[in-house]
């Protein structure tokens, strides 16, 4: 356990975690202070009267099966924001630790390090190189710079690559025992690659976070997980919230997340890449589009004459897009999500 010792604030090493009411089904609950019947219309399975579990087994299971890992290697929070706030309240102490983030890239990594007092590193991705890694750059910050946690994006939100596993895997080398390397993969799903989970029992100091928010379609649910080597895992265990995941989330996801929709799931991804296609030809057909990149995720990052006219006139007709102008490097930039076809018709007439 030393190389995560060195890593973690020792007040997180130090802290005896608060201990939820015994989790135990068959005997009556005489020592959580809840009402002791359920309400009138309450439909659900438990009863919303009772805390839920804490970490409920049922989902923890079917996520590791779902992401092909050990049930030792999950926790589940309330989707992947929630777990980077704590992975960074975890490892990073105020005013003294840093965390390094590849702009442009998703805004939670900086939020939650100012939330906490980290230091942000910060290595841009090479725009030139279609936003490669500048894995050189992180590995030299990253030995004179006290940064505990790098955080990738693959797919990138809101570049829309896939980063070279090459590249990521020499960072994860390099910094073995130094740094935890945290990769965001929430649109893994929907690009030509695996998840990088395989690499988990090689590198304990790789991270992968996951979410159901989009290619399952449970984002109003709230349901994310990390992934990692079971004594991080046992970290972030420690400072979640004692009653995370709400009963009616997790009695919805694992009626929806059911075997229907999993037998489904590559014929969705695949309509959803053709859709994809369909929409990046006709974005680059449209005379006030300059670039659209390539895209390995469910949205279209593209470059414009007049990015402002093109705000205004999605609002117009009533469709909302992502104005990715505060981006570095993306002065001109929109996200669009792919939606269902007579969504993006829409916009498509609209910028017309
Ligand atoms: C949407 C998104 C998430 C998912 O966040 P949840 O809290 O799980 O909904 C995580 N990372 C990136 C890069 C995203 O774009």
């Amino acid at each position: 356990m030393s190389w995560l010792n060195a890593l973690v604030r020792p007040e997180i090493l130090a802290l005896k975690p608060y201990q939820p009411a015994a989790w135990n089904p068959g005997f009556t609950r005489l020592h959580a202070n809840e009402w002791p019947r359920r309400l009138l219309h309450d439909e659900t399975e438990a009863g919303l009267n009772q805390y839920p579990e804490p970490q409920p087994q049922a989902l923890v299971a079917r996520l590791a099966h779902l992401y092909r890992v050990d049930e030792s290697r999950i926790v589940i929070g309330r989707g992947s924001d929630e777990l980077i706030d704590l992975l960074v309240r975890a490892f990073c102490r105020a005013n003294r630790d840093a965390l390094l983030v590849c702009p442009p890239t998703f805004g939670m990594y900086s939020v939650a390090a100012h939330i906490q007092g980290a230091a942000i590193v910060s290595i841009p991705l090479i725009a030139a190189e279609g936003f490669a890694l500048d894995w050189q750059r992180v590995l030299q910050s990253c030995a004179t710079n006290p940064v505990k946690l790098v955080f990738l994006c693959s797919p990138n939100n809101p570049t829309g690559n896939l980063l070279h596993e090459s590249h990521v895997l020499a960072i994860v080398e390099e910094l073995r025992g130094r740094a935890l390397v945290v990769v965001d993969e929430a649109y893994i799903e929907f690009s030509s690659r695996p998840s990088l989970a395989a690499k988990l029992v090689e590198y304990p100091n790789l991270a992968i976070l996951r979410t159901l928010s989009k290619a399952h379609g449970l984002a109003g649910a709230r349901v994310g997980a990390l992934i990692a080597d079971p004594q991080v895992i046992g970290v972030i265990r420690k400072l979640i919230a004692p009653y995370a995941i709400p009963q009616l989330t997790l009695e919805a996801v694992l009626s929806l997340l059911s075997p229907l929709h999993l037998r489904d799931h590559s014929t969705r991804m695949r309509e959803l890449q053709q859709e994809r296609a369909r929409m990046m030809a006709a974005l680059r057909g449209l005379s006030c589009v300059r670039q659209v990149y390539p895209s390995e995720a469910n949205f279209l990052l593209a470059r414009f004459k007049d990015a402002s006219w093109a705000l205004a006139s999605a609002t117009k007709a009533r469709l909302l897009v992502r104005d990715a102008r505060s981006y570095a490097a993306l002065e001109d930039g929109i996200r669009i999500t792919v939606g269902a076809q007579e969504q993006n018709d829409r916009l498509l007439e609209a910028w017309r």
